[in-house]
């Protein structure tokens, strides 16, 4: 069977490799998004992000496309940095610091990260699409140093650590993200017809 095309609809080498990575077992040959191109994120929630640059992606390679868009929502900040968590501040270091200066000593540290996942096709139509999400607290101080961006604040809930603080395989099975690709896993065999 000839491997179908699959664009990632990111330009962050990064995530390009974690797909691959998730992704290595399926007959799907994965490619990068144009360099060129910068969808712009208007949506207001993460499956609307997934889904506009899905659908942008798609229609400007006419192949399948691949997008995500995810982000940490703090209770008592009224769910915010949410989809602004990577405009939040300049810098990883930076966003942290706004971050726990806005919560203060609230004793409320509820979080979660969103994970949203969407395929569609060059018509615009949307394949599959799935959300993932991880409860944890956020730390009054920062620990560890794996990772990247907020791990080193949030403690996943039913762990004693940070997502900076933990090996990556254990990061990838409780995360968002990780939560977000088991479910649709199934959905993209059913669009593969491999079982
Ligand atoms: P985007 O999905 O590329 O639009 O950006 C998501 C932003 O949310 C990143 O820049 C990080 O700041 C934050 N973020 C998303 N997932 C994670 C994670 O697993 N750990 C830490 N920060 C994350």
């Amino acid at each position: 069977m000839r491997p179908r095309t699959l664009v990632i609809a990111s330009g962050n080498a990064g995530k390009i490799r974690e797909f691959a990575r998730l992704l290595a077992h399926l007959p799907l040959s994965l490619k990068p998004q144009p360099r060129d191109m910068d969808v712009e994120e208007t949506g207001t929630s993460f499956s609307e992000n997934a889904r506009i640059k899905a659908i942008a992606v798609a229609a400007a390679t006419d192949h399948w496309a691949l997008a995500d868009d995810s982000g940490l929502s703090v209770e008592a900040l009224g769910g915010a940095p949410g989809v602004y968590s990577a405009r939040y501040a300049d810098t990883d270091e930076a966003r942290i610091t706004r971050l726990l200066l806005e919560l203060g000593a609230s004793k409320n540290r509820e979080a979660h990260f969103s994970a949203a996942l969407c395929i569609a096709a060059p018509d615009g139509c949307v394949l599959a699409e799935v959300e993932g999400r991880c409860l944890g607290r956020i730390t009054q101080e920062p620990r560890g140093v794996d990772g990247f961006g907020y791990d080193p604040i949030f403690e996943a809930t039913g762990t004693d650590l940070t997502f900076a603080e933990m090996p990556s395989d254990t990061k990838e099975r409780l995360s968002h993200r990780g939560l977000a690709f088991m479910q649709l896993e199934p959905k993209l065999r059913e669009l593969l017809k491999v079982v």
